[in-house]
């Protein structure tokens, strides 16, 4: 990442509960920039690996696809009427008080060079219009700040007419990965899903030599002999955790085992495909389609009858979408992306705990949840 204005914010306490919007400071955020794609992950990916020649015409012309195929795209283009009730809901322009970061200042962006090119008044008189070129200057902005929002949609939350503003930042990466614009961070990730199966680049040997270790740890501490399958063939379930469950977050692969164990359901995860994250849900539709479709082909190969996702903002966010992107999942049950968290209530709904949960071991705990990474 290039430099950030790193004068501190000055931040008051919260009021009730409620975090007051930070002073505006125009273009603190403006030289934030993510680290540009390297040429080796983007030939994995199927992406032009520097800027195409005539790359206006390409991006014009691939935004032109994307408002024939996504009408949402279109009305978010045409229906915003800056009432303003978004600006203070974005974390990115909470954490840096750049105006640009307000969501409808994001999506702005877009909609200037959508005038510019799609409508008669843009066309004909785009300072009227407030249309702008998608020139040199507008893809800088479109790089800075596109990839200054995490499409958690926490602001489609508030706005009055729905507008999502994760589906622009989508279509806006999508178009600059199509002329050759794209990002280190995301790019080498899908790479690394197409070589190894999954975000974080671990070979095979090492998820089974890790899932042997975890397997040990659990021994330790439980004296109990419980699995961490890997590639079980007719296993009844495939879980598909975000890869990290694995490596970092191991507390969380561990509950995974005792759960399963205790349930005595047979389950197991797959090398072919280990990570329920989708990096293609940041980058293009193609690739979004494509990793999500391993998970599908390593139930299939496996031949299990339960795909569950584990716990992840993001990976949820592309899992639910697996029946539009990768066709009708008819052949599981559920017929329909299933989430741990579904199976937990499913579970304690047929009584599967009954008489075995102490409600009293966590309930010093306050718990909440986080807006999607
Ligand atoms: S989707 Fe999230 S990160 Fe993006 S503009 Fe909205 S609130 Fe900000
Ligand atoms: S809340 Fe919706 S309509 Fe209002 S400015 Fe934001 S995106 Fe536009």
């Amino acid at each position: 990442m290039a430099k950030f204005d790193e004068k501190p914010i000055v931040k008051d306490p919260a009021r009730d509960g409620i975090v007051p919007a930070p002073s505006i400071r125009e273009h603190a955020a403006a030289e934030v920039k993510c680290w540009t794609s390297k040429a080796k992950d983007l030939k994995l990916i199927d992406l032009p690996t520097e800027r195409v020649p005539d790359w206006q015409t390409k991006a014009i012309e691939k935004f032109g696809e994307l408002l024939a195929r996504n009408k949402a795209l279109r009305v978010y283009m045409d229906i915003c009427v800056r009432c303003g009730a978004c600006t203070d809901k974005c974390q990115f322009f909470l954490g840096t008080g750049d105006p640009q970061n307000f969501p409808v200042a994001r999506a702005e962006l877009l909609r200037k060079v959508y005038r510019r090119y799609f409508t008669p008044g843009g066309q004909l008189f785009p300072d009227l219009a407030d249309a702008a070129d998608f020139d040199e200057d507008m893809l800088n902005k479109w790089y800075t700040y596109f990839y200054q929002c995490s499409e958690c949609r926490r602001c489609s939350v508030f706005c009055p007419y729905g507008i999502d503003t994760a589906e622009i930042t989508m279509a806006a990466r999508e178009i600059m990965a199509h002329i050759g614009v794209s990002t280190k961070y995301v790019t080498e990730v899908v790479a690394k899903v197409y070589q190894h199966g999954n975000n974080l680049g671990i070979p095979a040997p090492a998820w089974k030599d890790n899932c042997e270790f975890l397997e040990e740890e659990i021994q330790n501490e439980t004296g109990l002999p419980i699995r961490l399958p890997v590639d079980d063939e007719g296993a009844d379930v495939l879980l598909v955790p975000p890869s990290a469950d694995n490596f970092a977050n191991t507390d969380t692969m561990i509950g995974y085992a005792k759960l399963f164990h205790f349930l005595g359901v047979r389950w197991t995860t797959s090398t072919y495909c280990n990570e329920g994250g989708n990096f293609g849900l940041f980058l293009d539709f193609q690739n979004l389609k494509k990793v999500n479709k391993r998970i599908i082909d390593a139930a299939r190969m496996l031949g299990v009858k339960t795909i569950i996702w584990g716990e992840c903002g993001h990976a949820w966010r592309a899992g639910i979408l697996t029946p539009t992107l990768n066709g009708p999942m008819d052949m599981f049950d559920p017929p329909y992306p299933y989430h741990i968290s579904q199976f937990m209530v499913d579970m304690l709904r047929r009584g599967a705990f009954d008489g075995k949960l102490d409600k009293t071991a966590n309930d010093d705990v306050i718990v909440t949840y986080h807006d999607p990474c």
